[in-house]
């Protein structure tokens, strides 16, 4: 079993039944839908193939919703706008018929920004700086030779923001995330803990309550990492924005940070954009790229992800192919078993229940979870065991896609019993022969089982152990 996750965007080249079929085969854990692009019947027919395949194949994956949030855009451009370094360019709230002045979406954002702050473009492959700030316009002096076209993403490094985190447009997409079964949701371009609060208010008023991801490509949020985390339930390292915010030198650091602070916080980390960029148009990878997946993953990532690669590529199979090959051959010498302090007593019993798989040189951990937590805090520690997760709802059964090492099993109702509970377990593993009965498992278990973060118990269980538990029946 590979224990990285693979995450990837759908989009024209794989919107296909056979598309999304060979994808799951493939190993893919979850979906992700742009909704930067494509209107609600494009995702809602993707969320069809992809929920049919599903069911056709008797495996379940998690469909993430990326919403778009505040991403700051330049206006229409006639064609291409070539730029050279110590020419200006004036970004104005009104239109204009020369070329050289750009509207933005958010026209407001012209009273946010002062003179000697940095303004980039398209990826941050224009810099420029401003040099002249009026009531209604920016002059800005290009820092590099580069060319613009219409609709190009605009970044403020240096600004504070005083933009809210969700658009009408968001609102609208989480409405159709809560109608159409999404089990995660990633937020766009916060900044802080209060945007993600804002976020949760609006899901709450469509009774939408899915995983969150935090989504962080800005300095801003990079500064609030750790509170943003709080709120989150995951976090990505957009490093399309950040790469354009901080330049892409001194994204390795950054990755490095944002994973690790993600790790100890016990928050599923995806590590996100041009991991295979070259295989959009060659069936190969280049080694820098394959270089850079085994980066991640040993950096601590749970999941790598792919967006132009599946969306538009030529070749998306064969970059999960690689994906897939690459993380397998990482995971050989994976620093397996990290040391953590736990942060709560569920977290204490996670701890033991992989120290005790380790040294007793056990084939898996086994987790009953209601939220999820209980794998996730098994999954902190890294082992090297699999850990199979029984959930007690499709939910969190979909989430645990996204998460490091966790192999969702199957779905149990909760028994107030967890004697019970382990029964019903052993017979159904037994009668179903989903996993091979002759392994020794580490268990942990709640003894008020159905209850978050009541994990309390830990049993270890083999073939004799199995069949004592089957005794139990009268019980
Ligand atoms: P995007 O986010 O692809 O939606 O821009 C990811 C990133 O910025 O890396
Ligand atoms: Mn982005």
């Amino acid at each position: 079993m590979r224990k990285t996750k693979i995450v990837v965007t759908i989009g024209p080249s794989t919107a296909n039944e056979e598309m999304v079929e060979k994808l799951i085969e493939h190993g893919v854990n979850v979906f992700r839908l742009n909704f930067s692009h494509g209107d609600y019947s494009v995702h809602k027919n993707s969320i069809k193939l992809i929920r049919d395949a599903c069911k056709k194949l008797d495996k379940e994956v998690a469909i993430l919703q990326d919403i778009s949030g505040p991403k700051i855009r330049i206006g229409e451009i006639d064609g291409i706008l070539k730029l050279n370094k110590g020419d200006t360019l004036i970004l104005s709230k009104k239109e204009s018929s020369d070329p050289y002045t750009l509207t933005l979406t958010y026209p407001d954002i012209i009273d946010m920004v002062n003179v000697g702050e940095e303004v980039f473009f398209a990826d941050g492959t224009v810099q420029s700086v401003v040099i002249e700030k009026n009531g209604d316009y920016l002059k800005l002096k290009l820092l590099n030779d580069g060319e613009l076209t219409s609709k190009k993403g605009v970044n403020f490094p240096k600004t504070r923001l005083n933009i809210s985190a969700i658009t009408p447009k968001d609102e609208a997409d989480l409405e159709f995330g809560a109608n159409n079964d999404i089990d995660i949701v990633a937020l766009s371009f916060i900044q802080n803990r209060k945007d993600v609060i804002k976020a949760k208010q609006v899901m709450a008023r469509y009774n939408f309550e899915p995983f969150i991801v935090a989504k962080i490509e800005t300095g801003e949020a990079l500064e609030n990492l750790e509170e943003i985390l709080q709120e989150c339930d995951g976090v990505m390292v957009a490093r399309g924005d950040l790469g354009a915010e901080f330049g892409v030198t001194k994204l390795p650091r950054i990755q490095k940070h944002i994973i690790e602070v993600a790790n100890r916080m016990k928050k599923p980390v995806i590590t996100a954009t041009q991991m295979l960029t070259s295989m959009k148009y060659n069936p190969f990878p280049t080694r820098a790229e394959v270089s850079d997946i085994a980066n991640a993953i040993y950096d601590g990532t749970d999941a790598v992800m792919l967006s132009d690669e599946t969306t538009v590529g030529k070749f998306p199979l064969q970059a999960v192919e690689v994906l897939h090959d690459t993380a397998k051959d990482a995971e050989k010498d994976y620093p397996f078993f990290k040391d953590f302090e736990p942060l709560d007593s569920s977290g204490a019993v996670s701890k033991s229940a992989v120290e005790l798989a380790k040294n007793l040189n056990k084939e898996a951990l086994v987790t009953f979870t209601t939220s999820g937590k209980s794998a996730l805090s098994l999954s902190r520690y890294r082992p090297k065991q699999s850990i199979y997760a029984v959930s007690h709802s499709l939910k969190t059964h979909r989430i645990l896609n996204l998460v490091w090492g966790v192999r969702p099993l199957f779905i149990m109702k909760p028994t107030k019993n967890p004697t019970k509970l382990l029964y019903n377990f052993v017979k159904k593993i037994l009668d179903e022969k989903r996993i091979n009965p002759n392994k020794r498992f580490v268990v942990t278990m709640g003894s008020t089982t159905g209850k978050e973060g009541s994990t309390n118990l830990i049993r270890i269980l083999n073939k004799e152990g199995m069949e004592a538990v089957l005794n139990y029946e009268d019980l």
